[in-house]
C-alpha cells in the first residue's frame, strides 16, 4: 500500500506538503495544485520522495509512491508501492 497523507491549511491559511519522516515543509500547495509522479528531496533527512498530489474538498490528498532515504553512507529503500 502506498502511504497516504491528507494535507490541510495551517493557522496562517497556507497549505504545505511536508516530509512524512521529519515533517519538514517541502512544497507549498495552492488550492488547485496538482502533480503526478513528482520527485521531491528532503534535505533534513536526505530522503527522496516520489508522490502524486490531488486537490480535494478540504486540502490535498498526497500519495507517497516511493521513498528513498540515505543515512550517512548506508542506504535503505522503502517502497510504499508494495
Ligand atoms: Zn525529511
Amino acid at each position: 500500500m502506498p502511504l497516504m497523507i491528507q494535507t490541510k491549511a495551517d493557522e496562517t491559511g497556507k497549505e504545505w506538503l511536508r516530509c512524512p519522516f521529519c515533517r519538514r515543509k517541502l512544497l507549498r500547495l495552492e488550492e488547485d495544485s496538482e502533480a503526478r509522479g513528482v520527485g521531491l528531496w528532503c534535505v533534513r533527512c536526505k530522503c527522496e520522495l516520489e508522490m502524486d498530489v490531488t486537490p480535494g474538498e478540504n486540502g490535498h490528498e498526497v500519495t507517497v509512491k516511493r521513498a528513498l532515504r540515505r543515512v550517512e553512507r548506508e542506504a535503505f529503500c522503502s517502497d510504499f508501492g508494495g
